[in-house]
């Protein structure tokens, strides 16, 4: 048989070779480093045989970046974790451990609980196993003897994976340590060259918390011990940049176990999220949209008529008032189109573009909440516009103008997606060719470069998602520009067209900065909390260097009210002051004393340098940064 190469060249195998014959045909050295087959952009373990004309690639030792490459090598390292555990904690039931993104885990069913502490003692067994060596086997066997042979060793979660699991059952085995898995694996140890555990968390068996609550080691590995260095220094500065933490430092909001997942605004956090919302405003009414104010809660008859109450029920707050079942509203678009369905509306009136940032609910599940990157109570930037067919694709291209010019203000990097129609999509192919159509065209006509996800629009229509790359190179999403031709026609919305007859108008939905919850704690974390002048919570702050500034040091800061600024005359010394507005991040210092004046201030930026300058100067200088 032949399988081909990467190169398209053709190599001659005998039947039923396996991905490691491959490798040895073609050379020793290939042979030894590699790690697994990667056919079609799937994997496959190297023990496994290939097929007659299939296309194969070999990942190696030398592929220390890619990710297949590295979930291979992770996996390998869970099973070494299993081991180790096994060894250590006689009793112990091990459950599953799989590689994820950035590393690895394992659950376990510990005898007696662990802690943090046991983790180093655990890592110093797998680091013995490393230096000892280790190679993986793999054999198929039937589901009974596999059965016979969990049970024998009382791993009753794989005995119930065994009777769960879909086709062939295959082991894998490195030194005394037998798994249920279906690889692939390493040919042996010798890649892992950095292996860490990263903590421990609660997981329940199958993740149904009903079961058993497991204890799970999280871990990494990697091929280079420069790449964990890299990592877990990436991780500290991500920690560092945490918007929980920062949002307490900087006084900006907290949480309570009174109102889960509802952040409550400090004076600070609210200053951030009002510039954000004056922007929304000014630039939603230079726009042409107009502003509407809709109700918090709703009759269910409504949620029904919105497809909510089939499709998202589990999602909304629900309660009863006089006998009658209603809902707190979890987005904005079934009051929009209440508005909408209480006009009159000809397609010269069109496109209708309504804006509403009102307060939104939804039952995230508390273990799922997150900061404020998800919430149970928030607000978006919300709007949605009522269009003909016709209008689509300037409409779309106002919202990708509108949400350029915010990203920009930031100077946040874009990433742009276009998800199309669905297997489950209501309406027609001639429906949806058109609306995919307006949005690419759309994308085009702006220069945009974007991703087509094929099959993962909503099901009502194909949309746009725009996403930003964060300072530590992290991808969220921001804005969603969505078409929409099926709430219109549930709430049975119409117009009259140029031919006098009736129609149904498009719905657009749109958010380009998402929820502010969610958008401030992105960018606490992408400024690591350093906001830029026009976006920071104080903006000034005046330290006066002894009792006899006070007076000129508020008679400045009155100078500058235009401003966020604020006076910090307590008695802490000067030096103390400064580096705690350094500590706060404020973008201005100013320190006054004996020499300054209005002609000559003593100016410090924030990370940066010092000044001296007027205050026509700096007036000048901040209405530049407020721009
Ligand atoms: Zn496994
Ligand atoms: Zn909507």
């Amino acid at each position: 048989m032949k399988v081909i190469l990467p190169d398209g060249a053709e190599l001659e195998l005998p039947d039923g070779a396996t991905g490691l014959d491959a490798a040895r045909a073609i050379g020793p050295k290939l042979a030894e480093q590699a790690v697994l087959v990667r056919s079609n952009g799937s994997v496959q373990d190297l023990r496994l045989p290939l097929r007659d004309g299939q296309p194969i690639q070999f990942l190696t030792t030398r592929d220390t970046g890619d990710a297949d490459a590295l979930y291979v090598l992770r996996h390998s390292s869970a099973h070494l974790l299993a081991e180790a555990v096994r060894r250590l904690y006689p009793g112990v039931k091990i459950a599953i451990g799989p590689p994820i993104e950035h590393g690895f885990y394992y659950d376990f069913e510990f005898p007696e609980p662990i802690s943090e502490a046991d983790l180093e003692r655990i890592e110093e067994e797998v680091g013995r196993e490393l230096a000892e060596g280790r190679t993986w086997s793999r054999e198929e066997i039937s589901r009974n003897e596999a059965r016979a042979r969990f049970e024998a060793e009382g791993e009753t979660y794989k005995v119930e994976l065994v009777d769960t699991a879909e086709g062939d059952i295959s082991l894998y085995t490195q030194g005394d340590f037998t798994d249920l898995c279906r690889g692939p694996h390493l040919q042996d140890s010798s890649p892992i060259k950095a292996f860490k555990l990263t903590g421990l968390a609660g997981a329940y068996w199958r993740g149904d918390e009903r079961n058993t609550q497991l204890t799970r080691i999280y871990g990494t590995a990697f091929f280079r011990q420069g790449d964990l260095d890299d990592h877990l220094a990436q991780l500290e500065e991500a920690r560092k940049r945490d918007h929980r933490r920062l949002g307490v430092q900087l006084d900006l909001f907290h949480f309570s176990d009174v109102s889960p997942g509802s952040p409550f605004w400090h004076p600070k956090g609210m200053a951030i999220w009002n510039v954000l919302e004056d922007l929304r405003r000014r630039e939603d009414l230079a726009r042409g949209y107009v502003e509407v104010r809709t109700p918090q809660i709703y009759d269910s008859e409504l949620w029904v008529t919105s497809g909510h109450w089939e499709k998202y029920r589990e999602h909304m707050f629900i309660f009863e008032s006089e006998n009658k079942q209603f809902g707190l509203k979890p987005m904005n678009c079934p009051g929009h189109c209440v508005v909408y369905g209480d006009g009159q509306y000809s397609h010269r009136d069109l496109p209708l573009r309504m804006a509403e940032a009102g307060v939104l609910h939804r039952d995230e599940l508390s273990g799922a909440l997150h900061g404020l990157l998800r919430v149970r109570m928030f607000s978006q930037d919300d709007a949605h516009i009522f269009c003909t067919p016709e209008q689509i694709e300037d409409e779309v291209i106002g919202c990708l103008e509108f949400g350029y010019a915010i990203y920009d203000k930031l100077g946040l990097q874009i990433e742009v997606e276009l998800s199309t129609r669905p297997e489950n999509k209501l309406g027609t192919d001639g429906e949806w060719d058109a609306a995919e159509a307006a949005l690419a065209q759309a994308l085009t006509k702006k220069g945009i470069a974007y991703v087509v996800n094929e099959g993962d629009g909503a099901f009502y229509g194909p949309k746009i998602d725009l996403h930003m790359l964060d300072s530590l190179g992290r991808s969220w999403q921001l804005g969603t520009v969505q078409l929409d031709f099926q709430m219109p026609q549930r709430f049975g919305l119409r117009y009259a067209g140029a031919d006098n007859a009736e129609h149904t108008p498009v719905m657009i939905h749109r958010a380009l900065i998402g929820s502010f919850e969610r958008f401030i704690g992105i960018l606490i974390e992408h400024f690591a909390g350093a906001f830029p002048f026009w976006l920071a919570p104080v903006q000034v702050r005046i330290l006066p260097v002894g009792l006899g500034h006070h007076e000129a040091s508020h008679a400045l800061a009155a100078r500058l009210s235009t401003y966020r600024v604020e006076v910090d005359d307590s008695d802490e010394t000067v030096g103390k002051r400064i580096r705690n507005a350094e500590i706060d991040k404020i973008p201005f210092t100013i320190v006054y004393g004996d020499k300054e004046s209005e002609d000559a201030l003593a100016v410090r930026e924030h990370g940066g340098g010092q000044s001296t300058e007027s205050l026509a100067e700096l007036l000048e200088q901040f209405a530049t940064l407020e721009a």
